[in-house]
C-alpha cells in the first residue's frame, strides 16, 4: 500500500505560476515560458522530468519541460494543441496563470553519459523533452565526447526550434541531422524514416549512449537499429507517454506493464521495456 505522505500531500497542489511568453513553433506548436507568480526560483529539474499543468476550470496535463536546466527562474514548455487542455495551454495570453505540479519521473540518465558520445534521435514534438539535454552537453562541452542529434518530422514545417538547430550545427564536436517524410519543392535535406540517418551519422556505438523519444513505433525501430550498429541495450533510453493523472504513482493510470510511467519512467532503458513494447493495447 502507498503511504500518503506530507511530501505527497504538497505534491498535488498546484504552484501558481504565470506566462511570460509565448512562442510559435509550428502551426499546432508552442513554447510557453512561465515563471512563478510569487516572484521565487521556478522548480529545479532534471532534463527528460515532465511537469503536471493545470489550466483553471479545465483540468491538468503532463508536459515535458523543455527549457534549460540551467535557468532556475523559469520553467519552459513546447505544447502541441491536440485536445481541450492543451488548446487551452497553447492559447495562454501573458500574465495569464497556469497551475504546475511537479517536476515528476525519472529524467535521462545524463551522469553515465559523462565522457562519452551522446545520439540524441527525436521525432516530431519528441525534440521537446531532449532539449534540455543538448542544453546540458553544451553547456559542459568537455565532460562529453560527440554530440549527434538525428531529428525527424512529417514535413520541413514541422520542426521545432528550428533557430537553435542551425545554431546546435555550428558547435564543435556536434553534428545535427534532419529529415522529413514528406519534403516539398523547396526542400533540399534528407528524407526519409529518422533512422535512415544512421548511416550518415558519424557514431562510435561502443562508447556512446543514446536517448530517442517520439512515436512508440519510431523509438521500436530506432532501439533496434541502434542494437544492431553495436549499442548495448543498457545504454539506450526511451521516453515513454502515457495517459497519466496523480503523477505520483497512486492511480494507476499510467500503469505500462510492471511499471508506473509516471514515477518509474517516462525515461526507461531498452532492456527494461523491450518486451512490452509493440505489445497491443499496453
Ligand atoms: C510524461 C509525458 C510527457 C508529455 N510531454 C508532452 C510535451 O512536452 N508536449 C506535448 O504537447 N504533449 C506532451 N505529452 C502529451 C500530453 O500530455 C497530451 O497531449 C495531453 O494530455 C492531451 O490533453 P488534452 O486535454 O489537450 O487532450 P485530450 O482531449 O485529453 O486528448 C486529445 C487526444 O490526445 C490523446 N492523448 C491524450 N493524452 C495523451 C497522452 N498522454 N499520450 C498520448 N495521447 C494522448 C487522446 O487520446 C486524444 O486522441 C506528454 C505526455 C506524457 C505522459
Amino acid at each position: 500500500m502507498t503511504m500518503v505522505t506530507a511530501a505527497s500531500t504538497e505534491a498535488m497542489l498546484p504552484q501558481p505560476y504565470s506566462v511570460q511568453q509565448v512562442l510559435k513553433e509550428t502551426a499546432d506548436t508552442f513554447t510557453l515560458t512561465l515563471r512563478p507568480s510569487n516572484g521565487a526560483g521556478a522548480s529545479r529539474f532534471q532534463p527528460g522530468q515532465f511537469s503536471m499543468l493545470w489550466v483553471f476550470g479545465v483540468g491538468e496535463v503532463p508536459i515535458s519541460i523543455s527549457g534549460d536546466p540551467a535557468q532556475h527562474h523559469q520553467l519552459v514548455y513546447t505544447v502541441r494543441s491536440v485536445g481541450e487542455a492543451t488548446q487551452m495551454l497553447v492559447n495562454r495570453a501573458v500574465d495569464e496563470a497556469v497551475g504546475v505540479r511537479g517536476p515528476f519521473g525519472r529524467g535521462w540518465p545524463v551522469k553515465e553519459a559523462l565522457g562519452r558520445d551522446v545520439l540524441i534521435i527525436a521525432g516530431g514534438i519528441g525534440l521537446a523533452p531532449l532539449r534540455p539535454v543538448i542544453y546540458e552537453v553544451l553547456h559542459n562541452r568537455e565532460k562529453y565526447g560527440r554530440l549527434v542529434v538525428l531529428y525527424g518530422t512529417r514535413s520541413p514545417r514541422d520542426r521545432l526550434y528550428r533557430k537553435e538547430l542551425a545554431a546546435w550545427v555550428r558547435q564543435r564536436d556536434t553534428q545535427v541531422l534532419v529529415t522529413v517524410d514528406y519534403g516539398g519543392l523547396s526542400w533540399r535535406g534528407h528524407v526519409g524514416a529518422v533512422t535512415t540517418l544512421f548511416k550518415h551519422a558519424r557514431l562510435q556505438p561502443a562508447r556512446s549512449v543514446a536517448f530517442t523519444c517520439g512515436p512508440e513505433i519510431m523509438m521500436r525501430f530506432v532501439a533496434r537499429d541502434l542494437e544492431t550498429l553495436g549499442l548495448a541495450r543498457e545504454n539506450i533510453y526511451l521516453s515513454m507517454e502515457r495517459n497519466m493523472k496523480c503523477a505520483v504513482g497512486f492511480c494507476g493510470h499510467c500503469q505500462y506493464g510492471p511499471h508506473f510511467v509516471c514515477k518509474d519512467g517516462p525515461i526507461f532503458a531498452y532492456d527494461r521495456v523491450r518486451p512490452l513494447l509493440g505489445k497491443y493495447e499496453l
